[in-house]
């Protein structure tokens, strides 16, 4: 099974912030990982190449320094790493990073399964997985927590707000994962080692025949008009003392309020 895995580099933080004149992430001085759930997605392809034999791939759109997020990747053990970077790419919305990412995928040819994150923690629409299934015309399958390969389809648990829904594909497809699915493994010394000396190939907008229409900032139909963070609603108190104390104190605050 030949795996294709989209990573995406982001702030190493939750406290994104926002350049209020651009409404764009500021991402100077933030140190930057491989997206966490991404880091579930590279090992669920692992997994799947480790039972089902084939090679896993990692890809990712973003300028010269996301490279040091594919290196993350090949740390833990993945075959090939390819950058997908130009400067027609910048500004790119959820419709122009899914379309440019769908160009790479196609250029790379030979694929049966494309894994993303269900989300990135910065950008956080979980619009591009589902944006590549579109633009190939594949079947998706979003929220995977389990993901098997048997007679020739593909078995995906979904991991749905009320239950566990189970659903057969057939290949090739996308599927988008949540962090329940592994626990991601570390590096190895020897992964380590292949990650320093490899060298990244670079996927530029002319080679994977991008379409300047759907490309970068001119090619985004969707702008951040605003971004803001919402007023605190009503206020909040630290109990003190001990758990005896604090929970005796609980419940009078909870009576006062009539809410038990
Ligand atoms: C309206 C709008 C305008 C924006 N303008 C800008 C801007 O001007 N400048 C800017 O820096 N950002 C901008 N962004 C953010 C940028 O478009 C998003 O970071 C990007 O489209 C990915 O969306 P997301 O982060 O929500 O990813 P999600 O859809 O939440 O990610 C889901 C999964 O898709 C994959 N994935 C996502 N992005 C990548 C990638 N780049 N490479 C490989 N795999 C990936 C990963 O597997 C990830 O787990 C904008 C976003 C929006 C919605």
């Amino acid at each position: 099974m030949d795996i294709i895995v989209c990573i995406k580099q982001v702030p190493d933080t939750t406290e994104v912030k926002i350049n209020p004149e651009t409404n764009t992430l500021v991402r100077e001085g933030v140190p930057s990982i491989v997206n966490p759930f991404d880091e579930n997605a590279i090992e669920a392809a692992l997994q799947l190449k480790e039972q089902n034999g084939g090679t896993v791939t990692v890809i990712t759109m973003g300028p010269p320094q996301a490279a040091e997020a594919l290196k993350t990747a090949i740390a833990m053990g993945v075959d090939d790493a390819i950058l997908i970077s130009d400067r027609a790419f910048a500004g790119s919305d959820t419709w122009a990073t899914s379309y440019t990412l769908s160009q790479a995928i196609k250029k790379i040819g030979k694929y049966d399964l494309i894994l993303c994150g269900k989300q990135a923690i910065d950008g956080d629409t979980a619009q591009v997985g589902p944006g590549i299934g579109e633009w190939l015309g594949l079947p998706q399958v979003t929220f995977a927590s389990k993901i098997t390969f048997e007679n020739g389809k593909l078995k995906v648990e979904r991991m749905l707000e009320e239950v566990n829904e189970v659903v057969e594909c057939p290949l090739p497809a996308v599927v988008t994962v949540v962090k329940q699915i592994n626990e991601p493994r570390l590096p190895s010394l020897k992964g380590l080692m292949r990650a320093k000396k490899a060298e990244i190939k670079s996927f530029s907008a002319q080679f994977i025949e991008s379409d300047l229409d759907n490309t970068g900032l001119k090619g985004s139909p969707t702008s951040v008009v605003k971004i803001f963070t919402p007023p605190v609603k009503g206020s909040s108190q630290m109990l003190s003392g001990e758990p005896e104390e604090m929970v005796n104190s609980l419940l009078g605050k909870l009576k006062e309020q009539k809410l038990i």
